[in-house]
């Protein structure tokens, strides 16, 4: 059967993209690692270098199911207070909260799990709270920092994801977003396609016994607006200097914004 993805009422998608995440949450990291070449790692650490996350901060990471930019976070933090605030530790790292948003219990419930097994299962600055991008349940200006990573392509509507963000940060706060973009060079962009048409849906259904969900990921990241109109829809929510970084010539792009 195929997914039949333009036949899909909207009010159906988030529903739909649900299940596509229940599928594959148990062979999630696997197949990441397969997909990218282990890549999505350093995209992930590129991705909170340009947060230039702070001892005390407040940070909201959306779709962020698994952990695992919440735990660069954590990573980041804990570094800079062991370097640059030896003594008044405990309490700056009291104040430091780091919250994992994800519609999905169970890709929740994989973070906490990985979570448990890095040690940090105790870990007070982290908060596992299922909601929706869509329409969070965070108040107004009360977050410094908000990254999204391969998570904004499955919304059903994306402005408001975007107007979310811009709503709970505070002013100075930045906005980041990784996500898989578009390649435009003429023989790395049919190399690419080979790849995700032919390579992925087929690895999809090697490793996670599941070829419509990685054959409705493929079609996903064409959907998705170029780095040029997702700049631009970036700015339209109200966010100043947004600028983007293409990695590996378009595979994914790192998206910024700040809110002033
Ligand atoms: N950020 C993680 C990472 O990079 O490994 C997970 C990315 S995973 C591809 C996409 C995640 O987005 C899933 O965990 C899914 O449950 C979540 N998601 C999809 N729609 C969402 C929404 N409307 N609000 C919040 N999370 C959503």
């Amino acid at each position: 059967t195929s997914f039949g993805y333009k036949e899909v009422r909207e009010e159906e998608k988030s529903k739909l993209v649900g299940n596509v995440f229940s599928n594959v949450a148990s062979s999630y990291d696997i197949m990441n690692d397969l997909m990218s070449a282990g890549l999505h790692r350093l995209w992930k650490d590129r991705l909170v270098s340009k947060l230039n996350p702070f001892p005390g901060m407040k940070h909201l990471d959306v779709a962020g199911g698994t952990g695992d930019v919440a735990f660069r976070v954590l990573d980041s933090i804990k570094s800079v207070s062991r370097r640059a605030m030896e003594g008044t530790l405990p309490e700056v790292e009291e104040k430091t909260q780091i919250y994992i948003c994800d519609i999905n219990p169970k890709m929740l419930s994989v973070g906490k799990k990985r979570a448990a097994d890095r040690g940090l299962g105790e870990e007070r600055c982290l908060n596992w709270v299922e909601g929706d991008a869509e329409k969070l349940s965070f108040e107004d200006a009360s977050m410094d920092g908000y990254t999204i990573a391969f998570g904004i392509r499955n919304v059903t509507h994306i402005e408001k994801v975007l107007s979310e963000s811009y709503r709970v940060l505070k002013r100075g706060g930045r906005f980041l977003c990784l996500e898989l973009s578009h390649v435009d060079t003429p023989i790395f962009k049919e190399l690419y396609d080979y790849y995700s048409f032919s390579v992925i849906p087929a690895m999809g259904e090697l490793v996670a016994g599941d070829r419509e969900s990685y054959q409705y990921l493929v079609e996903s990241i064409r959907r998705f607006p170029s780095q040029e109109k997702f700049a631009r829809m970036i700015g339209d929510a109200g966010f100043q200097k947004v600028e983007y970084e293409n990695l590996v010539g378009g595979v994914v792009a790192i998206h910024s914004g700040l809110k002033l």
